[in-house]
Order: C-alpha cells, then sequence, then structure tokens
C-alpha cells in the first residue's frame, strides 16, 4: 500500500471471509424465519430529510443530539443518513399509504449510520435486521414478534441470551413515573452525570439508560414503573407475558430498562447475554444483541394519525459474533482441463452445470495435485477431468472425491449423477434437522 492509497472511514468495516460467512448467515436464517411468521420485505432510502429523524426519536435522545450523520444537499435540504429504521419505516407508511395494509408485518436489513466512538462491537456504520408490525394496539402483535425473535436467536444457535421485558406504560402511567423520577433524581441532582444532569431537565426517564457509573448508583433505588401503572396498561402487559409464556419464550422482567428514544409506549425489551456466558465474553460491554418495543406514538409526531405498532432491530454485526465460525458454502463440481485444447470445453461444461444449478468451479492453475487439493479444500463433491481423449470421445472422466471412483461419463449422465448426490446429502441434512428441531421443542420451557 502507497502512502497515497485512501484509508477506509474511521468506524467502517470491510467484512470479507468468516466474519461475512458469519454475516451472510444472520440475515439468510433471518430471511428464513421472517417468512415463517409471514413479515413482508420491504427496501427503505438509506437517507431521510433530517427532521424525520429529530422529530420521532426525539430532539434531546444520544442518537439525535450526538450521532447523527446530517448534510446539506446541493439543493440545501438538510438530509441524514439513516441511524435508525423505524422512523423511515413510519415516514414511508404514512407517504404511501399502506394504512389499507393493516396489520402491516414488514420485514427489512441494511447499513445505519451513527457517528460514534468505534470499539469492538461498536461502528458508525454497522448493520441490523428489522422487524416491525405497523397498525396492530393487541398485545398479541407484541407477543408475535417476540417470540419470532426467540425463534430467530434460537435457529442461529445463539445461547445464553435473555429476553429482559418491560412495561413503560401508557401516556398517563409514564406521566406519572416521569414525576416521581424526577423528584427522586432532583435530591442528588449534583452527583449526577452531567448528562443525566441535562436529561433531568428534558426527558429523566433516559437517566435510567445511563452506563454512567455516577448515575448507576442511584439506579436500583430508583422508582419502579409498577408503582404508577394505570389498570389498562397493567393489564396490557399481562397480556403480553401470559402470551409469551404460551408461546415458550422465556423471559425476566427488567424494572429499569427504558430504551434510549422517545417514542416507546407500554413494551420495552431487549435481549442481553446472560453474566458470565459465553455470550457476554464474546460481546463485552456492547452487551444488547437486540432491542425493541412498543411506540404508538410515533406516527402522530410525522403528522400522521394514531397509528399504534411495535417493531425491533438486531445488530448484525453483533449477532455474526456470537454466531461463531460458519464455512463458505462448498463447490459441488470442479472441472479441472489438462492441457490448453481443453480450456475451452472446461468453460463449456462449467457453464452447463451451472445453468443447471450446480456450483462449479474450474482449477486450472498449478499442478494435478495442487488441483485436487484446492478442489478437496472447497469441499467438492466430485471432480470432472478433460483432456484431449474426453475432447475427442465427448465422454468426460467423472472423479466421486469421497470414494475416488472414476468412470467415464457424457454430460447428460454427469447431470444425473450431481442430482443423485444432491438428493442423497439433501436427505441427509433434512434427516439431521429434524433429529435438531425434535431436541428443540423437547427443551422447550414449559408454559407457566
Ligand atoms: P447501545 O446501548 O449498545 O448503544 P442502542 O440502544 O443505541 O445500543 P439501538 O438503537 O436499540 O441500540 O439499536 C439496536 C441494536 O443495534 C443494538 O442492540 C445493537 O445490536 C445494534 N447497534 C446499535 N448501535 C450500534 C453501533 N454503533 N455499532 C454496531 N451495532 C450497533
Ligand atoms: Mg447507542
Amino acid at each position: 500500500m502507497s502512502k497515497n492509497t485512501p484509508k477506509a472511514i474511521r468506524g467502517t468495516q470491510d467484512i470479507f471471509g468468516p466474519d461475512a460467512e458469519a454475516f451472510a448467515f444472520v440475515v439468510e436464517t433471518f430471511e428464513r424465519v421472517r417468512r415463517l411468521y409471514r413479515f413482508r420485505r420491504a427496501e427503505f432510502p438509506v437517507f431521510e430529510k433530517t427532521e424525520v429523524f429529530a422529530r420521532s426519536l426525539g430532539e434531546t435522545t444520544d442518537v439525535v443530539s450526538k450521532e447523527m450523520y446530517s448534510f446539506e444537499d446541493r439543493g440545501g435540504d438538510s438530509l441524514t443518513l439513516r441511524p435508525e429504521f423505524t422512523a423511515g419505516i413510519a415516514r414511508a407508511y404514512l407517504t404511501n399509504g399502506w394504512q389499507q395494509h393493516a396489520p402491516l408485518k414488514l420485514a427489512t436489513h441494511g447499513p445505519l449510520f451513527r457517528y460514534e466512538r468505534p470499539q469492538k462491537g461498536r461502528y458508525r456504520q454497522f448493520h441490523q435486521i428489522d422487524a416491525e408490525i405497523i397498525g396492530a394496539a393487541e398485545p398479541q402483535a407484541d407477543v408475535e414478534l417476540l417470540a419470532m425473535a426467540d425463534q430467530l436467536l434460537r435457529e442461529l444457535g445463539i445461547e445464553g441470551v435473555t429476553l429482559h421485558l418491560n412495561t413503560l406504560g401508557d401516556a398517563s402511567s409514564r406521566e406519572a413515573w416521569r414525576a416521581a423520577l424526577i423528584a427522586y433524581f432532583g435530591k442528588v441532582r449534583g452527583d449526577l452525570s452531567e448528562d443525566s444532569q441535562e436529561r433531568l431537565d428534558k426527558n429523566p426517564l433516559r437517566i435510567l439508560d445511563s452506563k454512567d457509573p455516577r448515575d448507576k448508583v442511584f439506579l436500583p433505588d430508583a422508582p419502579k414503573i409498577d408503582e404508577y401503572l394505570s389498570g389498562e396498561a397493567l393489564a396490557f402487559f399481562e397480556s403480553v407475558t401470559s402470551g409469551l409464556d404460551a408461546a415458550g419464550v422465556a423471559w425476566t422482567r427488567a424494572e429499569s430498562l427504558v430504551r434510549g428514544l422517545d417514542y416507546y409506549r407500554h413494551t420495552a425489551f431487549e435481549f442481553v447475554p446472560d453474566e458470565g456466558s459465553a455470550a457476554a465474553e464474546a460481546l463485552g460491554s456492547q452487551s444488547t444483541v437486540l432491542g425493541g418495543g412498543r411506540y404508538d406514538g410515533l406516527m402522530e409526531s410525522l403528522g400522521g394519525p394514531a397509528t399504534p405498532a411495535v417493531g425491533w432491530a438486531a445488530g448484525i454485526e453483533r449477532l455474526a459474533m456470537l454466531v461463531g465460525e460458519q464455512a463458505g458454502d462448498p463447490v459441488e463440481f470442479a472441472v479441472i482441463p489438462i492441457g490448453a485444447d481443453a480450456q475451452l470445453k472446461a468453460v463449456e461444461v462449467a457453464q452447463t452445470l451451472r445453468m443447471t444449478q450446480f456450483s462449479t468451479e474450474i482449477f486450472a492453475r498449478g499442478n494435478m495435485k495442487k488441483r485436487f487439493n484446492r478442489a478437496d479444500q472447497a469441499g467438492a463433491k466430485a471432480a470432472i477431468i478433460i483432456g484431449d481423449d474426453e475432447i475427442a470421445s465427448g465422454r468426460l472422466q467423472f472423479k466421486d472425491l469421497a470414494t475416488g471412483e472414476q468412470t467415464s461419463l457424457s454430460i447428460d449422465e454427469i447431470i444425473e449423477k450431481g442430482w443423485d448426490l444432491r438428493f442423497d446429502e439433501d436427505l441427509g441434512a433434512l434427516g439431521d434437522r429434524i433429529d435438531e428441531l425434535d431436541e428443540e421443542v423437547r427443551t422447550l420451557p414449559e408454559p407457566r
């Protein structure tokens, strides 16, 4: 690299190798699971008018006040690279008139941007998977959304992560709790962090979300929402918890969990690694892997009609750190040409195999031994060897790399063989998967 070569922007990552495989595994698993719950896939712009985020997240939130990438475009509009999905999705719901689809279950994934201090598990460009149910006021929506998150983590093979659940109550509960928090923290104002002194005036709930040790000492004895919950809010929360129990989703009550954004009402939750678990070890202090809640007030802050909704987002990089090494996809056929004339035939054969849906790679570099080694490392099931004799006869050498058996076959026979090998393998994998699911169902927690 010369001194002139530009460097990557601080806090961005070039993801490759096992990390990229783990990233893809997270996204593919999410795609599979969201289909089981019939969430519809959608794509959204990476940037929006700044007000979309400023109005919905709250001007005083960390994200809006410190972390946004905002800029003026050539037309003089203030635009912002999305720091989260929900606000933009709410904007899309309103501008497209998607009310007609309510309740609308949406799933998406992609990059987000926050100007934060980069460290392990914390980047300036990071990625999330995201799921939302819009236009659904009933607690069953919260339950379904959480069951989906829980199943996703299971199917990713992530263990030692627990759902921490809280309610923020409805508007009146939240108001009463807020007043109590102001009274409580007001007495120790001078001992709080500068940020929290400011929060005390603007949004005292957020002090509970503080990671500053000066604030943390006061958190255990702070007033709890339960003392202020209205009957309605309590009933809502109880429907959520009994639904989770019925679905076999394990959860734990987290009385001071508030989430950092202004728009949350009722249900708020995070999936957090258990103390001392391998997951906690892997993530260090950046521990929440998935978070969300109900945001019944958000659409109104964007000038829309009152629209109940609930959603979550999870950091793909953080999930990828928990899924462990993922092998890349193996190649099925290795095509090995011998001699200059075989090169073109190899291209033709490889193309035919790929068109018939077999992953195929041509190994044309190095000596024969090297080529077979590389085909082996790539996980090839069979090698197709092409020399002058094969070009003349039109029959190719087919070597089953598991048995070492070598036969002379036509391209049609090779395709036939390929399907047989694929069928045997799929059947084996299906058997393993059924055993796995059997085991999983047996270990589901008993309904309470
Ligand atoms: P934290 O408390 O870690 O700052 P947050 O509350 O800001 O998280 P959310 O806005 O709830 O995070 O985003 C949901 C998820 O997105 C987080 O749980 C995490 O997995 C991921 N995430 C958030 N910020 C970043 C970041 N800067 N880099 C990587 N992942 C992130
Ligand atoms: Mg944050």
